[in-house]
């Protein structure tokens, strides 16, 4: 028969994917959203030919979703794949409402399963019901894509050339048997490529690497002063900002070294410095490949992307721009991003300089504490995602309740 594959969700991703594995025979796509009124207007709004997508592979495909829902009663039984593509700070709250619908053994997982989806899953599902099931977790969304118009088109700006994906083997399923047919709902590209585990993954999260250094770096010496336009966020780097970014991508690393020399048989090879990540993620998109900062500011995939901001009026009434710290840049990539790294270095005794610089300029903007006096001990923790919001104050602890190493 069919498979059923639920998406959770109803934006860009969502529509990308309803496109995608719509227009298979072989599956039916549901709908399930919690976000007050979506599920209605995404209903009412998908034509009968399907969501279209168009992507930048010069393919088109139409697909429709049998049944979009915000009941999890009515939508999440019987479902043999469920997919969140979603924001991270939403994984949970997907997660409890699909939770008393799933059996142990089903496949679920996330796009982008960054900020440690094992974790979140471990809290609400619970450990045993994971280990029975397959859950997957790819370290970045295989696309760049913008909704056209709601329910009825979506453009893939760009397609990657190969993501990373944690995947675990269940009772019903191998780990290997769901990597191919993720493969087959994605389509030929981005390749997907098994990673070790979920914490090569979480600490491979680009997103918190690029996003709150990038933006440090371009505010660093900035004068208070609204923009005439919003400035670019890639091509506007200068050799700073790749310099920071080289810095933070090596204190990565260092956490990686750290944890593979006290436990040798974990395996973190799949985590690379991000100037891998950018060679293989973009390839000859990239003009001038010398180094992050002329990679940044010569990959076609980030062309004319701008700086997050909020439109004002002067008082001579034109228009003029003002930075958007409570855009997700900030609201996820710091505390479901780069805090989840600096609490795993934290565990590890990993001293992180640079990763502290771009967190403590962040929580400045953001009105949050994370850290106090070069400690990961501020009052905004317990809304992370890092490990000590889950209770753990202890490397081997951590390594051991998530299976990062054998109990
Ligand atoms: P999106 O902003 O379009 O997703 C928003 C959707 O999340 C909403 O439509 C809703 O379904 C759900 N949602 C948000 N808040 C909710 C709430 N309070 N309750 C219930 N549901 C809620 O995101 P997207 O562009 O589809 O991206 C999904 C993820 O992929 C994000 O984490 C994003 O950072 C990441 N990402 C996106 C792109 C891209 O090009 N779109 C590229 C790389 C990574």
């Amino acid at each position: 028969g069919k498979r059923k594959i639920l998406l959770c969700g109803g934006g860009n991703a969502i529509h990308v994917l309803t496109s995608y594995i719509g227009s298979r025979t072989d599956c039916d796509v549901a709908i399930f959203s919690t976000f007050p009124g979506e599920a209605n207007r995404i209903r009412d709004a998908i034509p009968d030919e399907g969501i279209h997508c168009v992507n930048d592979l010069g393919e088109e495909k139409y697909g429709k979703p049998v049944q979009v829902s915000d009941k999890a009663d009515d939508v999440v039984p019987g479902s043999d794949v469920i997919i969140l593509a979603i924001p991270s700070f939403t994984h949970k709250l997907y997660l409890k409402a699909v939770a008393p619908f799933v059996q142990p053994g089903v496949i679920i997982g996330a796009m982008p399963g960054e900020g440690g989806f094992d974790l979140c899953a471990r809290y609400v599902l619970g450990s045993d019901f994971v280990d029975q099931s397959n859950l997957f977790a790819l370290e970045t969304l295989p696309w760049a894509c913008r909704i056209v118009e709601y329910g009825k088109r979506v453009e893939v700006l760009g397609t990657k050339k190969e993501i990373d994906v944690g995947i675990s083997d269940g009772k019903n399923n191998s780990a290997k048997s769901v990597l191919d047919l993720l493969q087959q709902l994605i389509g030929p590209l981005p390749i997907l490529k098994p990673a070790c585990n979920f914490l090569a993954v979480t600490l491979m999260n680009i997103n918190s690497v690029w996003h709150p250094t990038i933006s440090y770096a371009f505010y660093r010496n900035w004068d208070g002063q609204p923009f005439d336009e919003p400035p670019l966020f890639y091509y506007g780097a200068e050799e700073f900002t790749g310099e920071k970014l080289a810095k933070v991508s090596d204190e990565v690393l260092s956490i990686r070294t750290k944890i593979q020399e006290k436990y040798p048989d974990l395996d973190l090879s799949s985590l690379h410095h991000v100037r891998e990540w950018m060679l293989t993620s973009y390839g000859d998109d990239i003009g001038d490949k010398s180094s992050i900062h002329t990679m940044l500011k010569t990959n076609k995939g980030y062309r004319g992307l701008t700086h997050p901001t909020r439109e004002i009026r002067a008082d001579d009434g034109t228009r003029k721009f003002m930075p958007n710290f409570q855009y997700r840049y900030f609201t996820e990539d710091v505390p479901m991003g780069l805090c989840v790294t600096r609490g795993i270095a934290e565990l590890a005794g990993v001293p992180t300089p640079n990763i502290d610089d771009v967190i403590m300029w962040c929580q400045g903007v953001m009105n949050k504490e994370y850290l106090v006096d070069g400690k990961f001990v501020g009052h905004d923790i317990p809304s992370t995602c890092s490990p000590q919001a889950y209770g753990f104050v202890d490397l081997d602890d951590f390594l051991r309740a998530n299976k990062y190493i054998s109990p």
